[in-house]
C-alpha cells in the first residue's frame, strides 16, 4: 500500500464517523479543500500508528535479541540435531522432519545451558 492509498483509507474511515445527516456528502463527493481536513487528520491518527508499530518493532526485536542470546550454538534453539537429516522414507523419496533426533549439545532444551540446568 502506497503512502497516498494508506492516507486517503485513513481519512475515509475517520469521516464515517461523523453523524449521518440529510446533509451528509459521501466522502466519494467531498471537495478538495473539505477532504484536505480529513487528509490532516489522517496524518495525525497515522503518526500515532506509526510511533506504536516501531514501539512493537523494538519489543520483538529486543525478544529475538534475547532469544537467539539464549539459544543452543549448536541447534540455534530450534532442539533438533543439526546433522540428523530425518529417517530415510522410501515411500515418498525424502527424509522424515519428524524423526530428526534431538540436538546433542542441548538435548532438546533449545537453550545454552541445555540439561544440565
Ligand atoms: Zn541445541
Amino acid at each position: 500500500m502506497t503512502a497516498p492509498d494508506r492516507r486517503e483509507r485513513y481519512a475515509a474511515a475517520l469521516y464515517t464517523t461523523l453523524e449521518v445527516s440529510p446533509f451528509h456528502t459521501p466522502w466519494e463527493h467531498l471537495g478538495p479543500l473539505r477532504r484536505a481536513v480529513w487528509y490532516a487528520r489522517a496524518e495525525a491518527a497515522m503518526a500515532i500508528a506509526d510511533s506504536e508499530q516501531a514501539m512493537v518493532r523494538t519489543e520483538r526485536d529486543d525478544a529475538r535479541r534475547l532469544v537467539n542470546e539464549l539459544a543452543c550454538p549448536t541447534c540455534k534453539g530450534s532442539g533438533l540435531d543439526p546433522d540428523d537429516e530425518g529417517d530415510w522414507d522410501g515411500g515418498v523419496g525424502r527424509h522424515n522432519p519428524n524423526t530428526i533426533g534431538p540436538c546433542p549439545t542441548c538435548m532438546g532444551d533449545r537453550t545454552r545451558q541445555g540439561s544440565a540446568r
